[in-house]
């Protein structure tokens, strides 16, 4: 059973909004913290082209953590799978998404997965291209093939505030640049790394783009195959292990979906076979996920029976 209307849909993202109360914006990128920590939205992308929504649906939102999925994906196309782990691993942490701690004491110094700062740092590092505008452009039409908008594009605002006080995650390059994980200019993989967290769409345009990875990379609209199926599968798997940050344990058990969050408040949605989701929701739980876009795909899952467990 799938959810087919926005009326439906309208009921959840009711109920759903409550869970906002205990929310809060995140604060620590300045032009995030402006948000409306009450506004919930989500989108449903079916491979037949439909969708239903519920919300303010055409407002755009940043992408943040959720690019990290995206330049996973291009970098694995662009590279030697091989190449690319000898550099980020494949494990879950149990840290938070910018933690620095077992970074130390690894050795090698390899990040432990792309889905923490640290991780996604070095894959942006790999993405292939002339210079950041190149990189960035490169990065861009994929995004813009997925959404199946060429208009997307990023947000100077949110790239410039994260830029300007990403104190973090200059950090971490740092530490990755001493350790030889990372060859660049960190001024300029910084520049890049906010861009690309800062790139900007609809809700229902991240649930296009949630719809590619559920159909294995096909494009089931246009008919497509905008990324292998194996390269799908691996960003896949990731957002099940990693994709909520160290709360992706318990996320598998109420709601069982790859899904990637971002501190915008941004939820992606793969639903294997089924459709993508696009949800934002500002107010951020103790773990950094939007509180009530949890809450509505805990909702979602037991109505529809999402979970692919
Ligand atoms: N741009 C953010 C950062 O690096 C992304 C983190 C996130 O969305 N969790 O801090």
């Amino acid at each position: 059973m799938l959810c087919r209307s926005n009326e439906e849909l309208i009921e959840f993202v009711k109920e759903a909004r409550e869970a906002a109360k205990h929310g809060k914006v995140a604060e620590y990128i300045p032009a995030l913290a402006k948000a409306d920590p009450h506004s919930l939205s989500i989108a449903i992308f079916y491979p037949d082209g439909t969708c239903v929504s519920a919300g303010d649906i055409e407002k755009k939102i940043t992408l943040q953590s959720i690019s990290k999925v995206v330049s996973l994906a291009l970098v694995l196309m662009d590279r030697e799978e091989k190449e690319v782990f000898s550099r980020v691993g494949m494990e879950p942490t149990g840290d938070p998404f910018h933690s620095i701690a077992k970074l130390e004491t690894m050795s090698p110094a390899k990040p432990l997965n792309p889905m923490i700062n640290a991780g996604a740092l070095v894959v942006t590092h790999l993405l292939k291209g002339n210079g950041v505008e190149g990189r960035l452009q490169s990065l861009l039409s994929f995004t813009r093939e997925m959404a199946d908008n060429s208009q997307v594009d990023f947000s100077e605002e949110v790239a410039l505030s994260e830029y300007q006080s990403s104190f973090l995650n200059r950090a971490l390059a740092y530490f990755l640049k001493q350790h030889r994980v990372i060859q660049e200019d960190v001024e300029e993989l910084i520049d890049l790394y906010t861009k690309q967290c800062a790139i900007e769409m609809n809700c229902l345009e991240l649930a296009r783009i949630g719809m590619v990875f559920a159909m294995n990379g096909l494009d089931p609209v246009s008919g497509k195959q905008i990324m292998p199926p194996k390269v799908a599968r691996i960003c896949k798997t990731f957002m099940v292990t990693c994709g909520m940050y160290n709360a992706s344990g318990e996320f598998a058990i109420k709601v069982g979906i790859p899904a990637k969050s971002g501190v915008s408040g941004g939820i992606m949605g793969a639903v294997p076979g089924v459709c993508g989701i696009g949800i934002f929701g500002p107010a951020l739980n103790e773990k950094g996920n939007s509180a009530a876009g949890i809450k509505l795909l805990e909702l979602l899952a037991k109505a529809y029976r999402l979970s692919m467990f």
